[in-house]
């Protein structure tokens, strides 16, 4: 019969690759990663360039309202010259009318350059556009065969899950509660395996904890060894294990 930590240690594995599944099914696998940030980085740059458009265009818009301002009241001013009876009236009549002449030569200067950074701007959002058209059909095609890649995915993650449930029926009854509280609370790892501390040169041999690297004693090394002994790491709570042997691998 087995000992009750081994069959832990079993649910623990199965339990580790089985989130590890959900945990692709939800996300983006790692082979397409990387193509995933650039698609993400150049859709970004497209969004900013329209951004830049808009408030260009905002500020051409901005420049147009102050000229047709500026010209309205031209307009009034050169009405009112025929009416003005003083000396002293023509001249500060003439001092507006060259207020306003300058804000309208000031609004089309700026509304011409809005223009031309307007222009750049397009230019340079067609040519991002053009060279994100690749990129956009790898994309999908890549997608596409990630879709057709989830269903063996998803299979093996109901499997894992099959044998998860059988192996919980294995375990007694407050000992899977005990290990289900320490994965809720560890995030969703109960188990640690115990490390050996690598130390070139003599001396006794160390241990400790392969999650928070709390030391473990040399006598719960052996007790587990020798009698598969349920001990939990004194810091982290977690319930170690033993690799190969002399505890070196997970
Ligand atoms: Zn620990």
């Amino acid at each position: 019969m087995a000992r009750d930590l081994d069959t832990v240690i079993s649910l623990h594995r199965i339990l580790t690759s089985l989130d590890d599944a959900r945990q692709r099914l939800a996300g983006i696998p790692d082979w397409m990663r990387e193509l995933h940030d650039e698609h993400a980085a150049r859709l970004a740059e497209i969004a900013a360039l329209e951004e830049s458009i808009e408030q260009v265009a905002g500020e051409r818009r901005g420049a147009e309202a102050l000229i047709s301002d500026a010209q309205d009241k031209l307009k009034r001013y050169q009405q009112q010259i025929n009416s003005v009876t003083t000396q002293r009236e023509y001249g500060a009549l003439l001092q507006e009318i060259d207020t306003v002449k300058q804000q309208i030569a000031g609004g089309e200067e700026s509304g011409f350059a809005a223009l031309e950074r307007i222009e750049r701007l397009q230019r340079e959002l067609a040519a991002t556009r053009e060279s994100f058209r690749d990129l956009d059909e790898r994309y999908g095609r890549e997608l596409a065969k990630w879709e057709a890649e989830k269903p063996q995915v998803a299979a093996q993650a109901a499997e894992l899950d099959r044998s998860a449930e059988e192996l919980r029926r294995e375990v007694p009854r407050a000992l899977l509660a005990h290990f289900d509280r320490i994965r809720e609370r560890r995030g969703g790892s109960a188990l640690a395996p115990i490390l050996e501390i690598d130390r070139p040169g003599r001396g006794p041999r160390e241990w400790h904890c392969g999650a928070c690297n709390y030391r473990v004693r040399p006598q719960v090394v052996v007790e587990i060894r020798n009698r598969g002994s349920l001990v939990q790491c004194d810091s982290c709570k977690r319930i170690l294990f033993l690799g190969d042997e002399g505890g070196t691998s997970n």
